[in-house]
């Protein structure tokens, strides 16, 4: 019989870098969790390879708290405040944007959304006729996507098939175990399928201007901060190589109106603020039509090399 004293034990754990392994590291940004901004963490440079990412960290056991917080956009199922419909607006056009840039490569097959939340872009290529299955650890959102007729795993172990396309928007940063995860969704994926990585952009402009304050920092959420040489070296260790990136242009309106609201909460100045805001998002916008290496967010479409 378990004794009332036998829970798991909740800790912060350091880690060693996920591109080259090294555990060398350089103090990079001390950075809030945005829903506790009294809540500091430290992001860590790697000495070896130069890869951001967060150490100490909460381990897979206690990061459960740190979703739990009622204004986590993508856990609010039913929301309806103003940045509740703000972020439902963005999600229905990148869900759409995101359906673009599949079938501009495969026209129609068998998709795996992994980290699929409520499992809106699931039920939406489900729609448009794709044979789509899901997986989603946090229960709630699991519960909603089932409810709306998906297919949908709390593990990837209990999926078995073979894809076409295997999708994950902004998911592999939330990851303790990346590179398992990486190498099992690589056994599924068909020889000519095509794995899609949108994931936030340490070197885009925003992410310079807010520094600390950039919302995509998300710590302790988000574990590791990525730039597109970092993905690129991950990616050939895995015998992935890069076809395409693609940005996701709302992404930087949204990440610069919710960074602008953090930079508030820390004592930053309204209409100084208010300017930065303007001016950033157009430089952003702008610089990001031109180059997505600066957008706040990029999706990143692999193929296994042949
Ligand atoms: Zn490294």
């Amino acid at each position: 019989m378990a004794k009332s004293g036998n829970k798991m034990k909740r800790k912060f754990e350091n880690t060693p870098c996920l591109i080259c392994g090294s555990s060398q590291r350089l103090p990079f940004l001390i950075v809030p969790n945005r829903f506790e901004p009294g809540e500091k963490f430290t992001l860590v440079q790697c000495r070896k390879c130069g890869f951001v990412y967060l150490n100490p960290r909460p381990d897979s056991q206690l990061i459960g708290k740190y979703y739990e917080d009622e204004q986590y956009q993508p856990h609010r199922l039913h929301e309806q405040s103003l940045l509740d419909r703000m972020y439902k607006f963005v999600r229905i056009w990148n869900n759409r944007y995101k359906r673009y840039l599949i079938e501009a490569n495969i026209r129609k097959g068998v998709l795996l959304d992994f980290g699929c939340g409520g499992g809106e872009f699931a039920a939406q290529m489900s729609r448009a006729g794709w044979q789509v299955s899901g997986v989603e650890p946090a229960p709630g959102p699991r519960q909603h996507a089932v409810e709306q007729g998906l297919s949908v795993k709390a593990n990837i172990d209990e999926v078995t098939q073979k894809f076409d396309v295997i999708t994950l928007w902004h998911v592999l940063e939330h990851i303790h175990q990346a590179r398992e995860l990486i190498g099992k969704l690589q056994e599924r994926l068909t020889d000519s399928g095509i794995l899609l990585l949108a994931l936030p952009n340490l070197k885009s402009s925003d992410a310079r201007a807010y520094q600390s304050n950039w919302v995509a920092y998300d710590a302790p959420r988000h574990l590791y901060h990525f730039s597109p040489v970092d993905v690129k070296r991950l990616c050939a260790q895995y015998n992935f190589q890069i076809k395409e990136y693609y940005t996701l242009f709302l992404d930087t309106w949204y990440n610069i109106l919710l960074s602008r609201q953090l930079e508030t909460m820390q004592g930053g100045n309204f209409l100084t603020g208010a300017v930065k805001t303007k001016w950033t998002a157009w430089r952003a916008t702008i610089k990001e039509t031109i180059d997505c290496f600066d957008s706040s967010s990029i999706v990143y479409l692999l193929q296994p090399k042949s």
